[in-house]
């Protein structure tokens, strides 16, 4: 609720505060129990502050996170161990995540030990079991993580995930340093343990085809706001946001007929500076529809459906959402 972080540039001599990044805006949304929160944007857009920041790995500037009716910021500390319990993160690199110099079965006998749980043998059975459900062979826990693939690795890391029992689980560009094949590969063993464990996720990517396969819903973020927040389907095949819609446009379709006719949207400029972002709409300096009023008013961030229970909800953030007939891609989800 109305989440907003901002970062401390520093410099100088003295190491005063020069400026601030403004990481998070104001950032407003629900995570339903059982569902997978796809959610997109360039790199530096806010996403993995905004996981951070909903796990209480990272304090807020301004706002709240609730998690079933709990502000986790104002619990004490035996109520934050319960509650760390419960939410976890994968990471996207496994390698740097996982300590080099202990063996994989020590790495993931740590979290248990850290919660005091069960006794030796208990521990052993369940890291036992544990490589079982992320299909990896017992043998692995002598080796040390450099031993192992990528994939590998980021089947470990899942593990160290689940070896407590969450039920809430940040998955940080959790496939977005493997292979094309392997990301699927990983993909569907998230799904299968969502589906197992009764799992919600927050699955950050860079890329909609990554999110297109394990969301529920997405929302895309520009400049540290959520600037679209919907259903896939409707995401992908009536996007409201000229952002959404650029970067469907940038997502190749097998069909080569359709794709012939499709037309690449390139956004104008780099993505502006975060420590400085524009006034107005934040996307206004590249958006293809921008008017005069984009440049000082900031759009609000409405569900366009409110009142029309026949219909899902769908936020956007821009003046003219009910105007615009903006391309989306048909049939591929
Ligand atoms: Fe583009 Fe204006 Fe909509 Fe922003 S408010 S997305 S600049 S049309
Ligand atoms: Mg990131």
């Amino acid at each position: 609720k109305g989440l907003t972080k901002y970062f401390p540039i520093k410099g100088g001599l003295l190491s005063k505060t020069k400026g601030w990044v403004k990481s998070l805006d104001n950032v407003s949304f629900t995570i339903k129990k059982g569902e997978s929160l796809g959610v997109v944007g360039e790199s530096g857009c806010g996403k993995s502050t905004l996981g951070r920041t909903l796990l209480r790995l990272l304090e807020p500037t301004k706002g709240e996170v609730y998690y079933q009716g709990e502000n986790v910021f104002a619990l004490d500390k035996g109520e934050v161990r319960k509650i760390r319990r419960k939410m976890q993160m994968i990471f996207q690199d496994p390698y740097s995540s996982l300590n080099p110099r202990m063996k994989i079965g020590t790495i993931l006998e740590e979290p248990l030990r850290l919660f005091n749980l069960g006794s030796e043998d208990e521990r052993k059975k369940r890291i036992d079991d544990l490589m079982k459900i992320v299909g990896l062979d017992s043998d692995y826990l002598n080796r040390f993580p450099h031993e192992l693939s990528g994939g590998q690795r980021q089947r470990i890391g899942i593990a160290r995930a689940l070896l407590l029992n969450p039920e809430f689980i940040v998955c940080d560009e959790a496939v977005s340093a493997l292979d094309v094949s392997i990301q699927s590969q990983i993909i569907n063993l998230l799904q299968d343990l969502q589906e197992q464990f009764n799992l919600t996720y927050f699955f950050i990517a860079h890329d909609l085809s990554v999110v297109k396969h394990i969301s529920d819903r997405i929302a895309v973020m520009y400049l540290g706001e959520i600037v679209e927040l919907t259903d896939k389907k409707s995401i992908f095949e009536q996007p409201l946001h000229p952002y959404t819609e650029s970067l469907l446009s940038a997502i190749p379709i097998a069909n080569p007929e359709i794709q012939r006719k499709r037309k690449r949207i390139v956004l104008q400029g780099d993505v502006p500076n975060p420590d400085n972002p524009p006034t107005g709409c934040r996307f206004h300096t590249r958006c293809p529809y921008t008017q005069e009023i984009c440049k000082s008013k900031k759009p609000a961030f409405n569900n366009v459906n409110e009142g029309d229970s026949s219909k899902p909800e769908h936020f956007v953030a821009c003046h003219f959402a009910n105007e615009l007939t903006l391309n989306g891609v048909e049939g591929i989800v």
